[in-house]
């Protein structure tokens, strides 16, 4: 399937089906992906033939015309058989996402249709030595003040950034800016100097590659993003919703997967000859998972549905309820899926949960689960919450 548009037939089914073919790729290569900590290029070539890189674009540009609902479904069964390569891809989407809602239309004119035939694979240079993983600060400045501007920053954590044939990075707006004066920029690859920082040896998310580099071009004012100082709306519109749900739907989709491969062996005749599936212990611990991935399941979609209702109605997502609901989203799935595999490790014991190459995968999809809680740690969004929590006056729920 190469889909031309997804409008005429039922978005999801349509992009489903796209992704549901690169499946066996992803499949045949995660766990040497993993062990190597290699980026998974095989994967990621298929996406990028696929159309599925540009899900997001819309179809004037050659895109899917694709909305968040697809986003969602695509990196839930891409995670289910290598959690790298969705993030990869679900966060060149976010990517993708802030420059189809923000960038002036000649920026867009000039790089959706690299995007949607799947030359442009985006990276996010949004972390920072010294600020840390804070969004909507900056420290490194554009610097100049003619057409063209000098950048020059480090990107300490750069997913798939060797890789990257542009990036999307923040900056301080000018010298004497403060740092919440926060601009975006697109970086074209050609027109920059990028020095790769060491290989990035880490515990999970090892296929994602994502080291760190050293960005430095010259940058021309049609390049910026939104407007100048003002990446917060960026971020609250488009880079914090797509990015959320993306992630959560990257990380249910990893548990989700886990868990059906789980099941599939319990119910075979290779099921462990230990595993009393006759006793309420048993019957207790599956149910604990099954209520941790459920849980997920339901909030994703119902955080879903309200930021696809208020882009239908081009309703702003600055409302502190909204916040609320994004933020605790990326608590609650990065905190579930990772109990939620935990715990499939423990029932699958030493033998199949422990182990590394084990066709259930669990010990991968744990080391890298484990991650969900730093990629953008929970702590900044638990004091968003509480912060947020008091400005609420409807205290409205989901
Ligand atoms: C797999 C993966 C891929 C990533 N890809 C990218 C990418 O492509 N581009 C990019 O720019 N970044 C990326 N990141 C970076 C990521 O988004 C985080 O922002 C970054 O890792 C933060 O670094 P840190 O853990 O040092 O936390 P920081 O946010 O810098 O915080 C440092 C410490 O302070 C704690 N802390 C912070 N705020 C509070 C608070 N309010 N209350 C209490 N404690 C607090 C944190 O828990 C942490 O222990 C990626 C991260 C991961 C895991």
């Amino acid at each position: 399937v190469k889909a031309g548009t997804l409008a005429s037939a039922s978005p999801s089914y349509a992009a489903v089906a796209l992704a549901q073919r690169v499946l066996p790729l992803l499949a045949q290569h995660a766990d040497d992906v993993d062990q190597s900590g290699r980026f998974p290029s095989e994967g990621i070539n298929a996406l990028r033939e696929s159309g599925l890189f540009g899900l997001l674009v819309p179809a004037e540009y050659g895109g899917l015309d694709g909305d968040l609902g697809d986003l969602v479904a695509v990196a839930r069964i891409l995670a289910g058989e290598c959690m790298s390569t969705a993030m990869v891809w679900a966060m060149h989407c976010q990517q993708s996402d802030a420059l189809v809602r923000h960038a002036r239309r000649d920026l867009q004119a000039t790089v959706l249709p690299g995007v949607a035939d799947g030359r442009i694979y985006l990276g996010s240079v949004t972390s920072e030595p010294g600020k840390g993983g804070h969004l909507l600060s900056a420290a490194s400045a554009l610097l100049g003040d003619g057409d063209l501007l000098r950048i020059d920053r480090e990107g300490p954590v750069v997913t798939g950034g060797q890789h990257a044939d542009a990036f999307l990075a923040t900056f301080r707006d000018r010298a004497d800016a403060a740092p919440h004066e926060v601009t975006l920029v697109y970086v074209p690859r050609s027109r920059a100097t990028v020095t790769p920082g060491p290989f990035w040896d880490a515990l999970g998310m090892r296929g994602t590659q994502s080291g760190s580099l050293h960005l430095a071009a010259d940058v021309r004012l049609t390049d910026i993003v939104g407007e100048r100082g003002r990446f917060r709306a960026v971020a609250v519109d488009s880079m914090i919703p797509s990015g959320h749900l993306g992630w959560a739907a990257c990380w249910i989709g990893a548990a989700h997967g886990a868990l059906r491969r789980l099941v599939s062996l319990l119910r075979s005749p290779d099921r462990p000859r230990n595993a009393d599936l006759s006793s309420d212990l048993a019957a207790e611990r599956l149910a604990r998972i099954r209520l941790d991935i459920e849980t997920v399941a339901a909030y994703l979609h119902c955080v879903l549905d309200e930021v696809t209702e208020a882009r239908r109605a081009s309703r702003p997502l600055d409302d502190p309820a909204v916040q609320i609901h994004l933020n605790s989203l990326k608590v609650v799935a990065a905190e579930h899926t990772f109990r939620a595999i935990d715990r499939m490790v423990q029932f699958a014991g030493l033998s199949r949960g422990y182990l590394r190459h084990d066709s259930l995968a669990l010990e991968r999809c744990f080391r890298d689960l484990r991650s969900a809680s730093l990629n953008y740690a929970d702590d900044r969004l638990l004091t968003a919450i509480g912060k947020l929590t008091i400005m609420d006056r409807s205290v409205r729920l989901t």
